[in-house]
C-alpha cells in the first residue's frame, strides 16, 4: 500500500481560497478536500514556472556542466518546480552549444531541483535597437539566418523572442510556429501594426511586457499597447517593481485575462547571492540592493529576484491569489502545452509551495517530496 501525503492549509484553488487539504500518493495529487478546520494554515499554491531566467544562486543558464544543477537547485527552494533555462542573445555557435547542453542535461537533471520544460532564447532575432541588457555585437535578422542554421536549435526550444519588425521576421514566426515552438514578441520597436501582425503570424506572447519595447502613447502606441490591448495573447511581467512601475499594475491586472498574465523573473546568476559584480551575456553588470544594472550606462539588466518575490509582491499589491497563482503557474504552463501539473487538481503532479502568512516560502512538494525553502529569509518588505 502505497503512503499518502495531506498537505493542509488555505489552498488556492482556481476558484478561490478554500480551507482543505490536498492528498497526494505516487507523485500526484490523489484528491483535494475542502475542511474548514485548515483555516488558519499556510497558503498552499501549485509550484510555481519561471518560462523566463538566465540564472540563479551563482549558476548562469549558458555556464559550465553543472550549472544547471545548480540553478535548478537554488530556484526548488524558492518555490520554483518547473523551468526554462535561458539564453540570452548569442553567436549561434554559443546557441547550438547551449542547446545541445541542456538536452543532455535533462535526462539527468538533479531530482531536488525545479524540472527543465525546455529551454528558452531570449536573441538573437530582437531589435538592435531595443537590446536592453543584451549583447548587440550578435543580434541578428531573421532573413539574414538560413533555416538550415536553425534546425539544430529546435529540439527542445520552447519558447524565443523576437522583434516582429525585423526582415524576414513574420516568416520565422511562422516557421516556428508549425514546429511547435513559441514566438514571443519583444525587445522591439514595432509600431502597433507591426505588432498585430506579430501576433497574428503566430507569436503568442509578450517578452517582459513594457521593458525594452515600444510603448503606450495615444498618438504612436507600439508593441506594449497592442499586447495590452489583445485579450488572446500572453504578458510576461517582471514583477519586481524595478522593470514596471507599481502604478501600471492595476493598468496590467485590470487589462489581461486572468489566464493571459505571465509572471516571469528573468533573474540572472547573481540573484540569491551577495556578489554585487558580475557579468551577463559578456557585459559587466552590478547589483545595488534588489536592482541589477549594466555598468556601461545603467540598463535594468535582468532581476535578481525568483518568482516566489513576485508572487508575494502581487499578493500584497492586493491581486486574488488565484489569479497571482495561475500567473505564476497555470498560465506559463498553458502557453507551453504542459498540461500535468500547475493546478491543485486531482491526477495533476505533486507540485506545490507552502508560504507562510507574509507569503514567504516554508517550504517545496516537488512531484510529492517535500524540500527545504530559502535558507535566507525572503519575507522582506
Ligand atoms: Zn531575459
Amino acid at each position: 500500500m502505497e503512503s499518502e501525503t495531506v498537505v493542509g492549509g488555505r489552498l488556492v484553488l482556481d476558484g478561490g481560497v478554500v480551507p482543505g487539504r490536498v492528498i497526494v500518493a505516487g507523485g500526484r495529487i490523489a484528491t483535494v478536500e475542502p475542511d474548514e478546520s485548515e483555516a488558519a494554515g499556510p497558503w498552499v499554491m501549485p509550484g510555481f514556472v519561471d518560462v523566463h531566467v538566465h540564472g540563479w544562486g551563482g549558476h548562469d543558464a549558458m555556464g559550465p556542466d553543472g550549472a544547471l544543477d545548480g540553478m535548478a537547485r537554488a530556484l526548488l527552494r524558492r518555490g520554483v518546480t518547473s523551468f526554462l533555462p535561458t539564453a540570452v542573445t548569442a553567436p549561434l555557435e554559443e546557441l547550438r552549444a547551449f542547446a545541445d547542453r541542456v538536452r543532455r542535461w535533462m535526462p539527468v537533471a538533479c531530482d531536488d531541483g525545479a524540472a527543465p520544460l525546455g529551454f528558452n532564447l531570449e536573441g538573437p532575432f530582437i531589435s538592435p535597437q531595443r537590446v536592453g541588457a543584451q549583447n548587440p555585437t550578435f543580434v541578428r535578422a531573421p532573413a539574414d539566418v538560413p533555416v538550415a542554421d536553425l534546425e539544430p536549435l529546435l529540439q527542445g526550444l520552447r519558447l524565443t523572442t523576437i522583434a516582429p519588425e525585423s526582415p524576414g521576421a513574420l516568416t520565422l514566426i511562422g516557421w516556428l510556429r508549425a514546429r511547435g515552438v513559441v514566438a514571443s514578441l519583444g525587445h522591439s520597436v514595432a509600431d502597433a501594426e507591426a505588432a498585430q501582425a506579430g501576433y497574428d503570424a503566430g507569436a503568442r506572447t509578450t517578452t517582459h511586457l513594457f521593458n525594452a519595447m515600444s510603448g503606450v502613447h495615444q498618438h504612436t502606441p507600439g508593441l506594449a499597447a497592442v499586447a495590452l490591448a489583445r485579450d488572446d495573447v500572453y504578458t510576461e511581467l517582471i514583477a519586481d517593481g524595478h522593470h514596471v512601475d507599481r502604478v501600471l499594475w492595476p493598468l496590467i491586472v485590470r487589462t489581461k485575462p486572468a489566464d493571459r498574465l505571465i509572471l516571469v523573473s528573468d533573474a540572472i546568476s547573481l540573484a540569491g547571492t551577495a556578489a554585487e559584480r558580475g557579468v551577463l551575456g559578456g557585459l559587466p553588470v552590478r547589483v545595488d540592493g534588489d536592482r541589477c544594472t549594466l555598468v556601461s550606462n545603467g540598463a535594468l539588466a535582468g532581476s535578481v529576484i525568483a518568482l516566489d518575490t513576485a508572487v508575494r509582491n502581487l499578493a500584497r499589491f492586493g491581486v486574488d491569489l488565484p489569479r497571482v497563482a495561475a500567473a505564476a503557474s497555470a498560465n506559463p504552463l498553458a502557453l507551453l502545452g504542459v498540461t500535468d501539473r500547475g493546478r491543485l487538481a486531482p491526477g495533476l503532479r505533486a507540485d506545490l509551495v507552502e508560504l507562510d502568512d507574509a507569503y514567504a516560502v516554508r517550504r517545496v512538494m516537488r512531484a510529492g517530496v517535500w524540500h527545504a525553502g530559502p535558507t535566507e529569509r525572503t519575507g522582506e518588505a
